[in-house]
């Protein structure tokens, strides 16, 4: 141990006091400077006890690190990162960016009172759902609507309040686990519905369903969309008109998961070919559940529509309060759906659709100019180039399709690729890109203007 060392510690009120601390007073608090000063005194004495510090860092250089450690105390942890992933839909990143007039809504919905659950022209009290419900049923053509915290909880929701205590007739090849721990088996499992298995796990007929009905009981039918991965090779799976017309025959209702949910096939609307919303109630569905950050690009959230005595049940059941949409959200929804009554102006303002429909041609170009610009300014110290590359929807959204897409290629000088990722992920705005082919990637498509103003004020610190 090292006594001397430990003298020279400098006291906390002479730290405190260093001119450096006393102007960050100015825009930290001095909560944070007093509690970064003690953590920074505490682990150099640790340091000097345990033999790891065996020379004291100067005043000023202790006062700067003091002042690091406040203003990173003081940052909120949940924060704005710069996704070049190119990935629009990142599950990891939050998926769906809100668009202007969504987060506006947000806002003004958090700031004060709302009338939630007020009917304004009678005074009394009234239904949160009634602010969507009229916009999704004009805009699906669906008997009537709720919407709950999330699409998973919309599906347990359908299935505790409506197939509890009765056999569901499901694709094996749909029996999939969704992000992390939803399991479709287990979720059915806990919601009461027994599970009735049909066909099997790469081909399943429409004579499998018959049969589940006639042989083996089952009330309902099942589609889930399989949404996080694809089946390749001879599969074959039951359209979810045929599933509709059986069910109809038997007198079975039919239920559908459709998971992403773009709500119709519209190219105006930028989303790759897939399921749509459109396309299942066209075919009859009894219930259709979908969630609301995913190609429909609003807020986190999950919404069921179908007939009205389903929906009116699954409103009513107990489970439905546990897992009730908040204002904030439905605030986003809201102004989201309303956005869709004009197909065109939805495919710009969502930025999910506006980076979906992205042409690639405007990608090149994009990245073409922005690896000219940052050539001519960091030349010497990184080679920038433009090249073309394989995207993807992310957020377990269309699996398989293609997304072609365009990037900007750094190849730092005097520094390592992986060197460059961390600085730029360890960024005030954090910046996430792609390592591949020994270079680190930006994908155009994710980014904007400002995130390009930012990641060039980066580039500036880290490679000057
Ligand atoms: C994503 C998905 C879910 C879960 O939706 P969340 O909104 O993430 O809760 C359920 N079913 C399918 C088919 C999905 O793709």
């Amino acid at each position: 141990m090292n006594r001397q060392l430990l003298q020279q510690l400098p006291k906390m009120d002479v730290l405190l006091a260093h001119p450096a601390i006393a102007s960050a007073q100015e825009e930290l608090p001095y909560y944070a400077l007093k509690e970064a000063a003690r953590t920074a005194l505490e682990e150099l004495r640790r340091g000097i006890l345990d033999g790891t510090v065996e020379v004291l860092p100067d005043l000023d250089t202790l006062a700067a690190q003091t002042t690091a450690r406040a203003r990173a105390s003081c940052r909120p942890h949940l924060r704005a990162v710069i996704n070049g992933t190119g990935v629009v839909l990142h599950t990891n990143l939050g998926r769906a960016p809100l668009g202007e007039e969504a987060a506006r809504a947000v806002y003004e919905a958090a700031r004060g009172y709302s009338n939630l659950e007020y009917d304004i022209d009678s005074g009394r009290r009234g239904s949160r759902f009634s602010h969507i419900e009229p916009l999704i049923c004009s805009l699906t053509g669906a008997e009537a609507a709720l919407a709950v915290n999330n699409n998973a909880a919309a599906v347990f929701l359908m299935l505790s309040a409506l197939a509890a205590g009765k056999k569901v007739a499901i694709s094996r090849g749909e029996l999939v686990e969704i992000g992390g721990s939803f399991r479709v088996p287990e979720i059915m499992a806990r919601s009461g519905a027994q599970l009735v298995e049909v066909g099997t796990t790469n081909k399943t007929h429409l004579s499998d369903y018959r049969r589940a009905i006639e042989e083996q009981g089952a009330e309902i039918l099942l589609k889930v969309h399989t949404s996080n991965f694809k089946l390749i090779g001879f599969t074959e799976e039951v359209s979810i008109a045929d599933l509709v017309a059986l069910g109809r025959e038997k007198g079975v209702p039919v239920f559908h998961d459709l998971g992403s949910g773009a709500l119709y096939d519209d190219p105006a609307l930028g989303v790759p070919e897939g399921p749509t919303v459109e396309e299942s109630v066209r075919a009859g569905a009894d219930v259709i559940c979908f969630s609301g950050d995913k190609l429909l690009g609003g807020p986190q959230a999950g919404i069921a529509i179908g007939r009205a005595p389903y929906i009116q049940a699954m409103k009513k059941d107990q489970f439905a309060r546990v897992v009730r949409i908040d204002k904030l959200t439905l605030a986003a929804l809201e102004a989201t759906l309303r956005t869709y009554r004009d197909h065109a102006l939805a495919g710009r303002s969502i930025p999910t659709l506006a980076m979906l429909g992205a042409r690639p041609e405007t990608l090149e170009s994009k990245a073409r100019a922005r690896a000219e610009e940052l050539s001519a300014r960091f030349a010497g110290k990184c080679v920038f180039s433009a090249a073309p590359d394989n995207g993807e929807v992310g957020g377990g959204s269309l699996p398989g399709v293609p997304l072609p897409t365009w990037v900007v290629e750094l190849s730092p000088v005097s520094l390592t690729v992986s060197a460059l990722e961390e600085a730029l992920r360890a960024w005030e705005t954090p910046i996430v890109g792609r390592v591949s082919r020994n270079q680190y990637l930006l994908d155009v498509r994710t980014l904007t203007d400002a995130d390009w103003a930012e990641i060039i004020r980066a580039l500036d610190m880290i490679l000057n």
